[in-house]
């Protein structure tokens, strides 16, 4: 494979307009090749109704009857009325504003010339309701002389449509892509995928894909375009965990864990309740990750009030009854607060050491704390990112515990992995993930589900909202409760 060829080097590109790429993230021809289409247009003309072709969208071929400028007040208009093959006539409308006046230059200049007596024209646009009197008529977005040779790409076909910046235009977008389709760097493009898995699951080339991902000549083409391009995806995404869970494997924790239930039989004691069925089978699988000699990688997942902090304390002990630390992070400062709390509570009779780290703890405070987790006097330790700052040194950190992992990003989760080589690492979240999207998201993933509430609890109803209907909700609970309290006042 040749180096790749910088955008600004397509014709009709340069450095000026190749701002405008990096921005969609494209620096070389081989980006702008992999920038698939957001969406198409069915622009052929009388094709049965499919997903590309909105009832609100026109599409029309025809030469030109006759063509007329209507000066009005703030806006100039200008007025084409075109008739195909059939008959059929259609009246084009283009508004422009007025100001353009003053230069002396005519808006329609271009128009004018495009549109000259019995030329063929395809206008692409959206009826317009105010000339429905008068018969068809439309408000032209885009319009392509028929004799023009690029017309073929933007005109008659199943016409791409990507998501832009600002400066670029589709039609721009769509010729550039032909350059780069024409250019080496498709027939460059190199085939990952092994003759053999093409032949067998009958998939296209890679620049074949390419091409037809861009400009499909019909809507199975565009299918099987797909299929193979998302076949590539999935290899690579499944290639990559292979490789990762291989890695996981060879790579052996030097430590171990032994159940001695010095801690976690007296905690369990003077818990005040029984672990439900759920709990029990999640607790099952933390403990044969954490005893197995591989690192662990577990989502726990569970409504929120199914138990998961008793749960993730169970860990935390394991680790603390074999001599380890073990950390637990959540994404707020209150949030941290309860857990810490609750740890003391339920630890209070056992010779256990918690502490909480945030950014406003205070320095002298912090400075303890600090050395108390490097000289492991303090064996479990709450907080917030300030658990994952460069200056916490654990003495033995072992296990690291993450609660609503969702709102932490994937740079802070692999930073907190960074602070000791090999770990146990437990995710924690309320929101339910089906085990092929967890994989995509963090690749080689082990998921736990709690999948019932502690007894006597109101189930929990998930609904989908968008924010104006959540914020509506919050205000009528919050009204609800105001109304609640004056009226115990009064
Ligand atoms: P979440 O899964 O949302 O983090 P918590 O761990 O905060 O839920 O648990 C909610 C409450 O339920 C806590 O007060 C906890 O002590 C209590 N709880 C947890 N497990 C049980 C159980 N098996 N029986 C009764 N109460 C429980
Ligand atoms: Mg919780």
């Amino acid at each position: 494979m040749s180096a790749p060829v910088k955008i600004q080097y397509l014709k009709g590109i340069g450095p000026a307009k190749a701002k405008l790429f990096e921005r969609l993230e494209i620096q070389t021809v081989q980006d702008l090749l992999h920038y698939y289409p957001r969406t198409y247009q069915d622009r052929r003309l009388n094709m049965p109704p499919n997903e590309y072709n909105a009832d609100s969208l026109t599409i029309f071929k025809g030469r030109v009857l006759r063509t007329q400028q209507i000066p009005a007040k703030s806006v100039l208009i200008f007025k084409a009325v075109l008739e195909d093959e059939k008959g059929e006539q259609l009246e084009c409308t283009w508004f422009k504003k007025r100001m353009y006046r003053a230069f002396r230059f005519d808006p329609f200049g271009q128009l004018k010339k495009d549109f000259h007596l019995n030329n063929e024209v395809w206008v692409i646009g959206r009826k317009n309701d105010r000339g429905a009197m008068f018969g068809n008529q439309i408000t032209v977005d885009e319009y392509y002389v028929a004799a023009d040779v690029m017309t073929q790409w933007h005109a008659g076909r199943l016409t791409p449509i990507y998501a832009l910046t600002e400066g670029l235009t589709n039609k721009q977008f769509r010729q550039f892509m032909v350059e780069a389709l024409q250019s080496p760097t498709l027939t460059e493009t190199p085939e990952i995928l092994p003759s053999a898995i093409l032949q067998k699951r009958k998939l296209l080339s890679a620049p074949q894909a390419l091409k037809a991902i861009h400009f499909p000549n019909s809507l199975a083409e565009l299918n099987v375009a797909r299929t193979r391009l998302a076949y590539e995806e999935f290899l690579l995404l499944a290639t990559a965990w292979g490789i990762k869970r291989t890695q996981t494997k060879v790579l052996a924790k030097d430590y171990a864990y032994e159940i001695k239930k010095t801690l976690l039989t007296p905690f369990k004691e003077q818990l005040g309740f029984d672990f439900t069925g759920s709990q029990k089978k999640v607790i099952n699988e933390i403990f044969s990750d954490l005893l197995s000699p591989r690192p662990m990688n577990r989502l726990l997942q569970g409504d929120v009030g199914s138990g998961k902090t008793v749960v993730a304390l169970c860990a935390m002990l394991l680790a603390v009854e074999n001599g380890y630390q073990a950390a637990l992070m959540a994404p707020t400062e209150i949030l941290a607060e309860q857990h810490f709390l609750t740890f003391k509570r339920i630890l209070k009779d056992l010779p256990v050491k918690v502490a909480i780290l945030t950014s406003s703890t205070k320095t002298a405070q912090k400075k303890k704390i600090l050395q108390g987790l490097a000289d492991g006097s303090i064996q479990i330790l709450v907080g917030t990112h300030a658990v994952i700052q460069d200056n916490v040194q654990f003495h033995n950190l072992r296990l690291a515990v993450i609660d609503e992992q969702h709102r932490f990003g994937v740079k802070q989760r692999s930073k907190l992995k960074e602070k000791t080589a090999k770990l146990d690492l437990l995710t924690m979240t309320a929101t339910p993930i089906p085990r092929t999207l967890a994989l995509a998201f963090y690749g080689d993933l082990a998921v736990s589900t709690i999948s019932e509430l502690p007894p006597g609890r109101q189930p929990i109803l998930t609904e989908c909202a968008t924010s104006k209907l959540a914020y509506d909700r919050v205000r009528s609970e919050v009204q609800k409760a105001v109304r609640h309290i004056l009226f115990f006042r009064s």
